[in-house]
This record gives structure tokens, sequence and C-alpha cells, in this order.
């Protein structure tokens, strides 16, 4: 080869940020539309590029993938600014209503010249919120009795997730459908998975307790999702209770109450004395029907939310779900997530068997293959083909997007130097619950907890049921703390984790394990040092000795100075030494351990023999900060 030639070759080789590939480029704007999950290889067919370029354009960027991993929008962001595309992300959810029309699921009912002769009057769906303690889980018990009293058969209601109620407003029967997990964090998680399932909130505030944190938290998170709410104040039994002051704190929310003026109606209730329930109910009732316009048509096939879901011994995947439109019918070929099967039967909060279930009507489910999530949508497939199809395709979706979100994102330097200084630790964990709303709540929940950029935490797997030798085997092979929510191992499961050294925590309250979570988290945080400084002293005289070096007589003028600490020279405030020690300390003739603040002593520092009169000894120590 020519000196030219190789000269150009290693010039290309030294081209900047792009390693001298050829790539066709784009004009700034050009888009590019990628799902999630997507690879370096699918990113290369939109733009007519050879992967193994794109490979070594984004190694130049500071980034390794291979050309199949599936990657993030960040990095897809950056790759595409470098070579002028714009990068578009199909939303979770456009991908999957493409997925649905590929099978020609009609999602609007437009398609079938749905009109509003179609629509039917609907219960609003309802959930509790407010802050712990408050009464949530009394008050859902106290509606669900008022029903009992009205007679409803059956008697005994089970915990299904959610029931329905039925009460008389102006001489109507209405009927109101409650979820039956209180609280904002199920509602949130649900809404997070892009369920709308709540129509109205109820916020309950103990009248002898007040506006509390959580409170306003839920009030914030219903108004979000400009779902009106009903206040309920609770506990108006108690000699200490003001329900006139809960009116007035929650003005400043921009709840004002209806008597004041507002249109927010407060409804003063004793959950525990069966006290205002039905004024209670009344209230929703009147807001839904000034406030919202609840129809659906009952005459097609059902669609809904996954509300709640376990794996029953007995019965397999139980999932209970709320029919939002349609009518869902036993013998149905069903979707929900990434779960699919055919309803082979469906009770009622009561144990009732029912046959078909229209809007708003929360049902148990059998039949399903799998576990679908809280939050999950279901809709009704035209045969159990479909149904299956859209699950796998579903899931297929979701494992791609997952790889791409657990990718962990690092720059070539950062990760030589982070790996270097010990920097990366990952905190990986396996969730296990009794119920899918729990494992998201918590799943969610932890994941808001902040620690810094030091510590990641990585969910690897989450799921319903009892812990697996699978669960086990996942973290052993990536190094996991299994967390489970009430739910139990599996036999001779805890022998297996046992021997592989796995943890494994069981909680039944959320809070408890995020509390111990986060407190792993900080642990694993090294620990950081701070400089403190102990004490300081003047040089008043330099005394030289030959056998010593030259040992500083001086005053001590703040703290104390202790032998054997680190000590620095200061001469006019410029350092002269530092990491020195303070290797002898003596009280005239006497060898001290320390010297206090106003007394004089002689101080040796070692071989360092360059002092003044005038000098200034600083005596510091390294002490561990404590996090917060
Ligand atoms: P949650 O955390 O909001 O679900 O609150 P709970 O429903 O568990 O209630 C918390 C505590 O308040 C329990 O001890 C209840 O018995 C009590 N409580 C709930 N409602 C009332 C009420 O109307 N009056 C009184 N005196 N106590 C109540």
């Amino acid at each position: 080869k020519s000196k030219r030639a190789k000269r150009q070759e290693f010039e290309q080789m030294q081209a900047p940020s792009l390693g001298g590939v050829q790539v066709p480029r784009g004009d700034g704007n050009t888009a590019i539309r990628l799902r999630r999950g997507s690879s370096l290889a699918d990113f290369a067919d939109k733009i007519d590029a050879n992967p193994a370029s794109l490979v070594t354009v984004l190694f130049h960027l500071g980034e390794m993938a291979t050309a199949t991993q599936s990657l993030d929008e960040d990095t897809f962001g950056t790759l595409a600014a470098e070579l002028g595309y714009v990068i578009e992300m199909v939303s979770a959810e456009d991908e999957d209503r493409e997925l649905l029309e590929a099978f020609d699921i009609d999602l609007e009912g437009e398609e079938a010249g749905e009109s509003d002769d179609d629509l039917a009057a609907r219960p609003p769906v309802v959930t509790v919120m407010g802050h712990v303690d408050h009464g949530k889980t009394r008050l859902l018990d106290a509606i669900r009795n008022a029903d009992v009293v009205s007679g409803e058969a059956g008697g005994i209601t089970q915990h299904i997730g959610a029931y329905q109620v039925k009460t008389q407003v102006d001489g109507n029967e209405r009927a109101l459908t409650f979820i039956d997990t209180p609280g904002h964090e199920a509602f949130t998680a649900m809404r997070a998975r892009g369920a709308q399932v709540t129509d109205i909130a109820i916020l309950v505030v103990a009248a002898d307790d007040g506006v509390m944190p959580q409170t306003v938290e839920a009030l914030n998170h219903a108004q979000a999702a400009g779902v009106p709410i009903v206040v309920a104040v609770n506990k108006v039994d108690k000699d200490t209770a003001n329900p006139a002051k809960i009116r007035q704190q929650l003005t400043e929310y921009n709840l004002v109450a209806e008597e004041y003026g507002g249109d927010t109606m407060f409804v003063d209730v004793s959950a525990k004395q069966n006290m205002g329930i039905d004024s209670l109910l009344e209230a929703v009732v009147l807001t839904a029907d000034a406030a919202l316009d609840l129809r659906a048509n009952p005459n097609k096939d059902a669609r809904g939310v996954a509300i709640e879901a376990n794996l029953d011994k007995g019965r397999g995947a139980v999932a209970t779900v709320l029919v939002q439109s349609g009518t869902l019918h036993v013998g149905d070929a069903i979707v929900a997530g990434t779960a699919h099967g055919r309803v082979r039967a469906m009770f009622d909060e009561h144990g009732n068997t029912l046959k078909a279930a229209g809007p708003a009507r929360p049902v148990m489910v059998l039949g399903l293959t799998s576990v679908p999530r809280a939050g999950d949508g279901f809709l009704v497939a035209p045969d159990d083909r479909t149904a299956r199809q859209i699950a796998e395709k579903r899931e297929a979706a979701e494992r791609a997007a997952l790889l791409a979100k657990r990718r962990k994102r690092i720059s070539l330097e950062d990760f030589t130097q982070a790996l270097e200084q010990g920097k990366v630790e990952t905190l990986n964990l396996v969730l296990k619950g009794d119920v899918s709303g729990a494992v998201e709540a918590l799943e969610d929940a932890l994941l808001k907890i902040n620690v810094g950029d030091e510590v990641d935490l990585r969910i690897i797997h989450r799921g319903v049921g009892a812990i697996t030798q699978n669960d086990v085997n996942l973290a052993t092979v990536d190094n996991a703390i299994i967390i489970g929510f009430n739910v139990k191992t599996a036999e001779r499961v805890a022998e297996l984790a046992d021997r592989e050294g796995i943890d494994i925590r069981y909680y039944s309250i959320i809070y408890k394990a995020i509390e111990d979570v986060e407190a792993a988290l900080k642990g694993m945080l090294k620990p950081e040092y701070e400089e403190v400084q102990l004490g300081t002293a003047e040089i008043r005289e330099v005394f030289r000795s030959s056998k010593f070096g030259n040992i500083a007589g001086s005053i001590v003028r703040s703290g104390e100075i202790r032998r054997n600490s680190k000590a620095r020279v200061l001469r006019d405030g410029v350092v002269l030494g530092d990491n020195l020690t303070i290797d002898s300390l003596k009280r005239f003739k006497d060898d001290a351990t320390e010297v206090r603040e106003g007394f004089e002593c002689g101080i040796g520092l070692g071989s360092f023999n360059d002092l003044q009169v005038g000098d200034t000894i600083e005596t510091w120590e390294m002490r561990e900060k404590p996090r917060s």
C-alpha cells in the first residue's frame, strides 16, 4: 500500500464520531417511526442502512449494543440526531390499537354505527381514597353492609375486588359500583396502565384529624384524572370531631362545599356507626348525574378492565373484571392484557353465578389461561384463536419493550470508570404477590424510591402467586432479592433458596416492604466521607531538634489537637503541607494524647520541617456522612 492510502485509511479510522462508516443520512427532520423495543436492525431497515454500520456509529457515540438488541428511546434519539433523523416512538396504545385493527376489532363501536339510542345509563364506578386510618376500609365495609341490610340476596359478600350496591334516590333505585381496594395507589397504578376505571372518587377525611398528606395526594390524583370528588367527613361520632374544619381546610384545594356556595358535596358519616351512608351514596349519584354522562351500549361485545386477579389452586387464574361497555357472556373468548381464554363461569360478589354482565358490573371470571394484571384492558374476541394470537402478540411486544427498558444505559467512559470505582450497584428484585393489584402498587411505589444516581433498582420479574422454583432461579442468575407480599413459598422452594443463598422477604404491609427496600438501597450506597475539622493551633516558636525534626511550639486556638490525627500547615491561608500526621504531641516535657483550646503544646509533624512562627496547624479527620 502506498503511504497515501495508508494515511487515508488512518484518517478514516480517526473520523470523528462516525467511525468512518457510510450511513444514509436524513435532512434533520426525516421522521422514523419505531415500535417500542426496536433494535438497531429495525432502525437500519427503515433507513436502508447496514445494521453493522449503525452498531459502529452508536459505538462511537459511546454506547455499545448489538444489532438485534432492544434499545430505548433515548439511545435511538442520540443516534438519530447524529444521522439527521427524528425518532417517533409508537406509543403502547397506538401499537395495541394497530394490533387490534389488524384483527378487525372495532375499538370505538363507530363502525357498528353506534348511535345515541344505543346508549343506556350505567352505574357510576367509585373509588374510596384518603389518608391512612381515616376509615376507608371501614367505610367500604359499611357501604357493602348497608346494602345487605336492604335485602340483597346472598348476604355475605366476598372480596372480589369490586362490588355493586343499590340505593334509593328520588324514589328510583340506583346502582353504584365500588372498587374494593381503598387508596390512590391502586387507582394510580391502573391509570398508569391507561385504564380509567373510576368515575367518582369518595375522599374520606377523618373529622378528628383533618386534611393530611395522603388526603392531598389523593385529591391531586383525582383532580389530575378529572374525576369528580365527593367528600365523606368520617368519624363524626367522635367527641373531637370537627366537620366544619374539614370543609374549611378543603376550600384551599378547590373543594368548596355546596353549603358554602361551591359545588362539592360533603357528607358527614360514621363508618363505625353506619351513619350517613345512605346520604353519601345519594351524594355520589347526584354528583354523577350533575357532572357526568354515564352511558354505555350494553348490546355489543364486552370491553372493560381487569381489577384484580390471582391464581387459585383449584380454579386456576381468577380475574375480577369490570365491564365498561357491552355485555360479557359465559362462553365468550376474551383477552385481558396478555392473558386469554374462554369465560367458563362468572360470579358476582355474593358468589352467585351469572350468565351475563353488563356495563359497570364487576364479575369474577374463570377460564383465563394466565393471570392478567390490574388495569389490563379486556375485550371479547371473535374466537379462541384470535384471542390467543392477540395475547401472544401483546406479550411479544411487551417483552421487547421491557428488554429495551432494562438495558443499562451507560456510556463507555462512564462504564469503565464506574466499574473501577465500584460505583455501579444494582439492587435486583423479584416481586410476588397474592393479587395483581398489590404487586402493581408495590412495584409502583418501589420505583418511586429516590436514592440518587449511584444505585439502581431493577424489578426483574413480577407476578401473582406463590414464590416458585422459577423465581428463585431467576433470583440466582441475577443476584436478586425476592419480595413476597401475602404469599408463601411453594414446597421445597425455601430449601432451594436457602441453598442458593437467596434472600426471600415476606410482607403483608406495602409500606413495610418499601421501607426495607429503601433502607437496603441506602445501605448499599458507598459510604460518603466528609472532612471534619478537629482543631487549629498557632505556631509561636519553632524548636529544632536533630532527633525529632522541627517541633512547633504552639497554642491551640480552637477545638483540640490530637495525637495521630491528620494535619495540614497553612501560611497566610495557603496550604504548605497536607495529609500530615500529628506525630508527636507534648505538654511541657510529657507526651499528651490531646491538648485543648487555650493550652500550649509542642507539635511534631514527622519529617515535615517547613515550619515558621505564625503558621497555622489544622487537624482534621474523615467522617462518614449520614444519609438523609
Ligand atoms: P383506612 O386506613 O383508611 O382503611 O382506615 P380503617 O378503615 O382501617 O380505619 C382506621 C381506624 O379508624 C379503625 O380503627 C377504625 O375502626 C376506625 N374508624 C373508622 N371509621 C370510624 C368512624 O366512623 N368512627 C370511629 N370512631 N372510628 C372509625
